[in-house]
């Protein structure tokens, strides 16, 4: 999500009407369901192709479900917790008698202020551009036409960005104050002494790493056998070991049997169907996530989501009706702002008769915000041995690089898998300090035009000393020095 892509303005020469092919002008050219990340990608690049673009909302506040109950609320929380731990756990500090516990309200303080620089920013981005925010809850009313909270509008094209909202099982009463999910979970006004998060999906890890630097008790319930099995198995091994050494009390391959909310607000009991019974003062339920598709009439245009709410589309975004496309959360993996953002500005370069503009859609980085942070682009070794492909691997320990002994932050690898033969670079996986950050040196590397692509890139480059970017000279090198 670059924000200055957006900072152009429209062209005003665009047209401002159009027709759907029997000769009836339609409102616009583009109309947008949802002001996420997925939305405003899609808006922006319509509206600067020429295209007359709306939005439509039904939050009173544009920036989706990203802005403000998603990823901006839960990493300033991140934030907030990490840097004041942080110096609270400092030595020096609590030698001179600093000791401080605070509480929820105040960790909570910096969101709402970032949350609006967000929202009046974006704001300004669709103001630029001439794109009107219909303020309501779309619904399709025929093949061209919505209904936003009983006013019409037509267009030739949609976009359907309405995001997706936690999986709520019906035998779970989410009423009750000790029982959250991801949306409710910031509300949260006191801090718990425990907390069983159930689901070790990329929100539930996240969450009980965060809680847990907080210095309170946490049970992690795993529905499988490995935690986000989609990353490389040292990678996985490694944030095991480092939850379980910073007290994480991890249970692989349970499930929930039933959840009871204690009288009053006295916590909670959950029952696994192994026989176990767990009791905490919360429960954070963090499995599972549903499109929202169930109020858009989508019955009238022909569309039938998935189970999960779903919506299936092409490598062009398009559903089963040409004329509507559906990006982000709402058509399943890989549910991340980043991701969605690209796909709604793909979907509309499409539309536009530009195909995707080479997005680079199938290289999407995954970051994840754990105590130490993981980020990966690329294969896995795990990949990369099925597919017969033979690489070697170059690593690089933080602990031995000058940078991470200076901040103190030397847990941490980065893992090079290159083809031992042509040395080109097939994957990065990195865990510790600015992982997420750190990654986009091998992305850029590997998305290179072979011969550009290999880790010799890094052998031959100066590097600024001290930095963790050096982790690539090292990790380059130790390969290197494994081929024969
Ligand atoms: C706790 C948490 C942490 C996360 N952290 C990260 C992270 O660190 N990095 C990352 O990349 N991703 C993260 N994500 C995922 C990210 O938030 C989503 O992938 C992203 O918001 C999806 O964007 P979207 O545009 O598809 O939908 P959303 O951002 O959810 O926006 C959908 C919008 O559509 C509107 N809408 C829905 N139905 C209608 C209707 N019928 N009419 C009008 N408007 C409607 C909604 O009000 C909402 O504003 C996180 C998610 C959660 C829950």
């Amino acid at each position: 999500m670059n924000d200055s892509q957006n900072d152009t303005p429209h062209d005003d020469s665009a047209p401002c009407v159009s027709s759907n092919g029997s000769g009836t002008a339609h409102d616009f050219n583009l109309l947008v369901i949802g002001s996420g990340p997925g939305g405003e990608g899609a808006a922006m690049q319509a509206a600067k192709g020429g295209y007359r673009v709306a939005v439509a909302e039904k939050h009173p506040l544009i920036g989706g479900g990203c802005t403000h109950w998603g990823t901006i609320p839960s990493k300033a929380l991140r934030y907030a917790i990490t840097s004041t731990m942080t110096t609270l756990n400092n030595p020096m500090f609590r030698q001179w008698g600093l000791r401080f516990s605070p509480s929820m309200k105040q960790l909570k303080q910096g969101t709402q202020a970032i949350i609006a620089k967000q929202v009046n920013m974006r704001q300004s981005f669709y103001e630029r551009n001439n794109v009107p925010i219909l303020r309501g809850e779309a619904r399709f009313v025929d093949d061209h036409t919505i209904d936003v909270d009983g006013q019409r509008y037509t267009a030739d094209h949609f976009v359907i960005a309405t995001g997706s909202r936690p999986y709520r099982p019906p035998n779970v009463d989410f009423d009750h104050p000790c029982i959250f999910d991801s949306d409710t979970i910031l509300d949260l006004d006191t801090k718990p002494h425990s907390i069983t998060v159930y689901g070790a999906g990329v929100i539930g890890v996240e969450y009980a790493a965060m809680f847990r630097n907080l210095g309170i008790k946490i049970n992690l319930v795993n529905t499988r056998d490995k935690l986000l099995e989609f990353l490389d198995d040292e990678i996985i091994d490694a944030l095991s070991y480092h939850l379980r050494d910073q007290g994480v009390i991890i249970r692989h391959n349970e499930e929930f049997e039933s959840l009871d909310g204690c009288e009053g607000d006295s916590g909670a009991v959950m029952t696994l169907k192994s026989g176990k019974r767990l009791k905490t003062d919360i429960v954070l339920w963090a499995n599972g996530r549903q499109g929202n598709t169930d109020t858009l009439g989508l019955e009238t245009v022909g569309l039938e989501p998935n189970s999960r709410g779903q919506l299936v589309v092409d490598d062009q975004f398009q559903t089963a009706r040409d004329h509507i496309y559906a990006v982000g959360d709402v058509i399943g993996y890989p549910s991340l702002a980043s991701a969605a953002y690209t796909q709604g500005r793909a979907a509309s370069m499409h539309m536009l008769g530009r195909k995707d503009g080479n997005l680079r859609l199938n290289d999407i980085p995954t970051g994840i915000y754990t105590s130490p942070e993981i980020s990966s682009v690329g294969k896995t070794e795990r990949e990369l041995t099925a597919a017969r492909v033979p690489y070697e691997v170059g690593q690089s320990n933080f602990k031995s690089l000058a940078r991470a002994q200076i901040t103190g932050r030397t847990v941490g690898i980065l893992k090079l898998l290159f083809h031992r033969d042509t040395k080109e670079l097939l994957g990065v996986h990195c865990f510790g300090a600015n992982a997420s950050e750190i990654i986009h040196i091998g992305q850029a590397v590997m998305n290179q035009p072979a011969p550009n692509n290999t880790i010799e890139y890094f052998v031959e480059t100066t590097f600024n000393y001290p930095t963790m970017a050096e982790a690539y000279r090292v990790a380059a090198l130790n390969g290197y020095n494994r081929l024969f």
